[in-house]
């Protein structure tokens, strides 16, 4: 038994609202902190759609009293203190940018309980890089979840050669018991799992288009018969967004990366085809 039972989410933004309310669902007590009443009127919004989502779509498929009570398990707040006053576990899921994080952690150092034990919900920084800021390299790791997390419901575990093996399975267990698929890393890797195998297939696939190899239909039609995967990259680009793919590939310094870009901002997002949130991308949803 997980010995998990109040939760504090910081952030609500994308992912912090998913997690909050996936954890919520799965009867958890969540308090769901960000910094302003805007931020949280956000949130609000964000959970009645989840709730929406949960009973709608067949991964779920909650009743409408399993949402119902997913929303009174969540409290909002905008005081850190009231947020993580109780809670075993800290989520934290704020901007992906080092001094954010860093000067939040330092804060949450001296709040929090010194059993409370704090997760990272980072994509690209280590858990290496924010430890020294949390007062208890012992009780910190990362706990990483993937878009949608109520049906792409992975959650990398992945510590760091601080990280107490007991509190490890406690994640572990925190995260199987509140309805994720844990996948344990048993060191620390930049982009978990998950992105070491993706971005270079998504890399690969860009790199073909560019070069004017094969037409997205066609990359994606090999991909699919050949491996029996259900999606291929450029349906996969179209869920992750033409915005964030054209983020990642103009940060990239390779002359093929600088040609995806370029022509993900003038042929989609110059017209608003942003993948599936718009209906249109790659493909016409
Ligand atoms: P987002 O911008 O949608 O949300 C961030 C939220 O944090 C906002 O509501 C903002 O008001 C709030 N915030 C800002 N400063 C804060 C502070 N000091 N304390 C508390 N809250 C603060 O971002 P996101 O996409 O949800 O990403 C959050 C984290 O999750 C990042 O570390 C990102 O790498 C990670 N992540 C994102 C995705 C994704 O697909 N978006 C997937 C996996 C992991």
């Amino acid at each position: 038994m997980s010995s998990i039972t109040t939760v504090a989410v910081l952030g609500t933004g994308v992912l912090g609202a998913q997690i909050a309310f996936q954890t919520a669902f799965h009867g958890y007590r969540v308090h769901a902190y960000d910094i302003n009443e805007e931020a949280l009127d956000r949130a609000r919004t964000r959970f009645a759609e989840l709730a929406g989502i949960y009973q709608h779509d067949p991964a779920v498929g909650a009743a409408a009293h399993q949402t119902e009570a997913a929303l009174q398990n969540l409290h909002l707040t905008t005081d850190l203190a009231e947020a993580v006053g109780d809670a075993d576990l800290v989520i934290e899921a704020v901007p992906e940018k080092i001094e954010v994080k860093r000067r939040l952690y330092t804060e949450l150092a001296d709040l929090a309980p010194s059993r409370t034990i704090f997760a990272t919900n980072s994509s690209t920084l280590l858990p290496s890089d924010l430890k020294d800021f949390t007062g208890r390299p012992g009780k910190f790791l990362a706990l990483h979840y993937a878009n949608h997390v109520w049906r792409q419901n992975t959650a990398e575990v992945m510590g760091t050669t601080d990280t107490d093996p007991a509190v490890y399975e406690t994640v572990v267990d925190f995260a199987r018991n509140s309805g994720m698929v844990p996948v344990e890393l048993k060191k620390e890797k930049a982009g978990y799992v998950l992105n070491s195998l993706l971005v270079p297939l998504l890399d690969a696939a860009s790199g073909l288009l560019v070069e004017g190899i094969a037409d997205h239909e066609t990359i994606d039609k090999t991909w699919r018969i050949a491996t029996g995967a259900p999606l291929g990259p450029f349906q996969i680009f179209d869920i992750v967004g033409l915005t964030t793919a054209y983020n990642i590939a103009s940060t990239n310094p390779s002359e093929k990366s600088q040609e995806f870009a370029a022509m993900l901002k003038r042929d989609f997002i110059d017209r608003g085809h942003l993948g599936t949130a718009s209906g249109q991308g790659f493909y016409t949803y």
